[in-house]
């Protein structure tokens, strides 16, 4: 596999830091970003005990253009031009459509959808002129399907996947592909707080038995990161223990 340089939002969370575990472990520089600081010494630290020197992290909100614009000129100045971008950062505020406040909706739309302006327009140049990219948008289930409580996360969501799709046609030819993933529930942090009762009940409607791994979710990215995986563009991988099947 050519060794590259892959960049991941939000790459200190759940399925992130699995995306960038993955990414390291394949020989990638990884890059990735964080919005709150706090964690990022001991997040690095952990990773180069594990024998991952090659990773930087930057502070970003991907809700702000100007600073993934100019966080991703330091990055690529200090690191080096990214090859390859993986929008992972999102966060949900659930609540049915009559309860949910307007801050709510643009946190959510800002965050999983606005957040794909910011990171892309900054690189996409650079992959073009250098004829090679991969853009790997981390959608969700809920974008698929639509979910109970969550019009802001599934539009959003949903949101991502016509950007890709748009995208990709755009880029075809240019040697750069651009793919949605969307996962079913995984075990992270976010999912695992939910009540054991509840949580069973979600598990027994996923035909698998169980939830999914971070590491399968990375397993993915891996192959949409590589060389290899230059005829698939456009396209939106489900990946949810047979959930939701289209
Ligand atoms: P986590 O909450 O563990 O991670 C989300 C990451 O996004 C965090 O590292 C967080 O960093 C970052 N983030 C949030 N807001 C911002 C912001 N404004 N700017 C920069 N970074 C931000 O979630 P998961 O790992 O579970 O989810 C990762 C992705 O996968 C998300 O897009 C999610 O929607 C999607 N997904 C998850 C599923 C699941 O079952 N877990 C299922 C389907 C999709 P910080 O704390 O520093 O803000």
């Amino acid at each position: 596999m050519t060794k590259r340089i892959a960049l991941v939002t939000g790459g200190m969370g759940g399925i992130g830091t699995a995306i960038c575990k993955a990414l390291a472990e394949s020989g990638h520089t990884v890059i990735t970003t964080y919005s709150k600081p706090g964690k990022e010494q001991a997040w690095l630290a952990d990773m180069k005990g594990m024998g991952f020197a090659d990773i930087h992290a930057y502070q970003c909100d991907v809700t702000d253009t100007a600073a993934c614009a100019a966080m991703l000129a330091r990055a690529q100045q200090e690191v080096g031009a990214v090859d390859v971008l993986v929008n992972n950062a999102g966060i949900t505020r659930d609540g049915t459509f009559k309860k949910q406040s307007k801050d709510d909706w643009d946190a959510v739309i800002k965050t999983n959808l606005d957040s794909l302006f910011n990171m892309v327009k900054p690189v996409l140049d650079g992959m073009v002129e250098r004829g090679f990219g991969r853009i790997i948008n981390i959608s969700s289930i809920n974008g698929q399907k639509g979910q109970f409580g969550q019009t802001n996360y599934s539009a959003a969501k949903a949101g991502m996947h016509g950007f890709t799709m748009a995208l990709a046609q755009e880029v075809a030819r240019k040697g750069v592909t651009v793919n949605t993933i969307s996962p079913g529930y995984i075990a992270t942090d976010m999912v695992m707080a939910v009540p054991e009762e509840v949580r069973n009940k979600i598990i027994a409607n996923i035909p698998v038995g169980r939830l999914g791994k971070p590491e399968e979710i990375a397993g993915l990215i891996n192959y949409l990161a590589s060389d290899i995986a230059g005829f698939m563009t456009g396209a939106n991988l489900a990946i949810n223990g047979g959930q939701h099947m289209m």
